[in-house]
């Protein structure tokens, strides 16, 4: 039994960092957005007791368990309770450890895969609570779509929908690890204490422009509080907004914590023109488009 899955990147088109919860993680406010931009995997069941195998095209993508693809099948069959193993094989495209939740998206897509296979044995909201402990960006990569979520990122509530444009989504190659990042925010801002002078920032004007439709209205109500501290330090990130907005963009942030970039374009011909220059110069681009939700997957 085999499946063929797309696993979708996600962007952020608003991310704040608002406080600590209790336990110390970052209180997190974020609107995700899916696009198209994919990996795309071959989900096969063996029926080999407890043997799950996840291989891929790059040498670098982590394999068995320690893959979130792999870790999403063995907690598949654990609800399920079964004793059966999975071969994955994993086409990536999405660039890795950059802000698009490729890992994520991985999980999810094979969470999704397994409950077709197996005729939808599981819930949606069984699926969703075991996308919650693989990852806190699993649950929206379930569903897709666009969502607001707080928390620390996993709890998710419906938001507006997304104008039609072309999005670029393209990558310098310079790396940001996720922890690195949130110590630079900590430097800045006295760790997000009671005593910090950090203001959030509110998604109400990324709502508004989303709502009226218009895509010129997005310009100026994203936001991302990581990009100011790591384009300091990575320079690769404002070069790339900087060509967006020469190119047409109405809008151009970093994604998560970066150093992926994307781009929101009105016409379609000038998306390509700038992922087009992008790719000559050596830089990873991609021309992509919004994702509605994913609904056939559950029962
Ligand atoms: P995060 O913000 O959660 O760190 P990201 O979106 O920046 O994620 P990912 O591509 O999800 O980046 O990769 C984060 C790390 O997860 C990688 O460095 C890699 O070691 C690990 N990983 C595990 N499974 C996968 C997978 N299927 N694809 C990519 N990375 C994976």
């Amino acid at each position: 039994m085999t499946i063929v899955e797309n696993a979708y990147a996600k962007i952020n088109l608003h991310l704040d960092v608002t406080g600590r919860l209790d336990g110390g993680f970052h209180r997190v406010e974020t609107v995700m957005l899916a696009v198209s931009l994919c990996d795309t995997l071959i989900v096969t069941a063996t029926g080999e007791k407890d043997k799950i195998e996840v291989r891929g095209n790059l040498r670098d993508m982590p394999e068995g368990t320690d893959n979130l693809a792999g870790k999403a099948a063995m907690r598949f069959f654990e609800a399920i309770g079964s004793d059966h193993g999975a071969v994955i094989f994993i086409k990536k495209r999405i660039p890795m450890a950059a802000g698009l939740a490729g890992g994520s998206a991985d999980a999810a897509a094979t969470l999704r895969a397994l409950n077709r296979l197996y005729d939808l044995p599981l819930s949606k909201e069984k699926l969703t609570e075991i996308a919650a402990e693989i990852g806190t960006d699993v649950p929206f990569c379930l569903n897709g779509g666009t969502a607001f979520a707080d928390g620390r990122g996993e709890r998710l509530h419906s938001f507006a929908f997304m104008p039609g444009c072309a999005i670029v989504v393209a990558c310098g190659g310079e790396e940001v690890s996720t922890p690195w990042a949130y110590r630079l925010l900590d430097e800045r801002w006295d760790g997000f204490s009671e005593t910090s002078a950090y203001k959030p920032r509110g998604v109400q004007a990324l709502r508004a422009a989303m709502k009226s439709g218009e895509l010129s209205a997005l310009d100026g109500a994203t936001y991302n509080i990581f990009e100011e501290p790591v384009s300091a330090e990575r320079p690769m990130v404002s070069e790339i907004r900087k060509r967006m907005y020469a190119g047409g963009a109405v809008a151009a942030r970093m994604s998560g914590s970066g150093p992926a970039v994307f781009g929101i374009f009105e016409q379609g011909a000038q998306a390509i023109d700038v992922c087009n220059a992008l790719q000559k110069d050596g830089i990873f681009a991609a021309v992509c488009r919004p994702l509605g939700m994913m609904k056939k997957f559950f029962p």
